[in-house]
């Protein structure tokens, strides 16, 4: 056996210098398999980023009554979607589990018995994005899921108690679109290059502005902020891990904002890093 394959299994959570946390806006399947500006976005924040020990993600397409955490040596590939090519269908993302990193997450949430899961996998949600990151899927990813049943508040706190996986190698992951409406896609717009409706616009201008001023307590009362956050947000699922990954920060890390473009009228690509100045 190698040296570092012994150390995963005698240490494997040792202490690291803290790591990054992430949002990232995972927009259509299709990004699993295009070449765009936003794969390349993710794949330069995969290069900025130190190399994690295990990544875990919280997806928007996995929500669940109580909290899970995926516990399988080897995660299934999810094709959770319909009417994609063959392509789409075609790709697997064999990143192995954590077990350990499952079981560290479940014992570190107090707020609740989470489940350890051994039905799911990774969804669309976690590997077409974290495949561009990490192409030969070679680093352990783990899911952790969205209890609909948690109010956002609920979900900003449950967040904070997983904050020392960050200090152990782990790179925290929120997957999903800060403004996201399905129904109202200009689908003749798809490839237009910035196209967002005039309240998709104004929704994302002030969640920018709330996030880069760390106003975390108006992006949490989400419901408040009017017709523009309503229309952008008409389920939580995909604005709610942003929640978790802004929960992570710390007051003197700094965030940067990347692949920031509104899409098809209804969607924005806006994505978070958050590290150390
Ligand atoms: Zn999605």
């Amino acid at each position: 056996m190698k040296l570092s394959g012994l150390q995963r299994i005698t240490e494997p959570f040792k202490s690291t210098e803290r790591m990054p946390v992430l949002f990232l806006g995972h927009g259509s399947p299709m990004n699993a398999i295009e070449e765009n500006e936003f794969v390349a976005g993710f794949r330069k924040v995969g290069s900025e980023v130190p190399r994690p020990q295990a990544v875990l993600v919280v997806s928007a397409h996995w929500e669940t009554r109580g909290t899970q955490v995926t516990a399988m040596e080897h995660p299934q590939t999810i094709h959770d979607f319909g009417g994609f090519p063959k392509a789409l269908f075609d790709v697997q993302y064999p990143a192995p589990g954590s077990p350990e990193l499952a079981a560290e997450t479940k014992r570190l949430v107090k707020s609740a018995d989470v489940v350890l899961d051994h039905q799911w996998g990774l969804d669309h949600g976690a590997w077409s994005v974290v495949k561009h990151l990490y192409p030969k899927a070679d680093v352990p990813v783990i899911q952790m899921s969205i209890d609909y049943s948690l109010s956002p508040a609920q979900h900003y706190a449950l967040a904070k108690e997983i904050a020392s996986l960050r200090d152990k190698g782990v790179l925290i992951i929120g997957s999903g679109n800060m403004v996201h409406n399905l129904g109202m896609v200009a689908w003749d717009k798809l490839n237009a290059d910035s196209y967002g409706y005039d309240w998709a616009l104004e929704a994302r201008e002030k969640m920018n502005r709330f996030i880069l001023n760390d106003d975390h307590a108006s992006l949490v009362n989400y419901q408040a902020q009017g017709r523009a956050f309503q229309l952008a947000i008409p389920s939580a699922e995909h604005y709610l891990p942003l929640l978790y990954t802004l929960a992570l920060k710390n007051a003197d890390e700094r965030v940067t904002l990347f692949n920031d473009k509104p899409l098809a009228g209804s969607l924005t690509m806006t994505s978070v890093k958050i590290d150390r100045a």
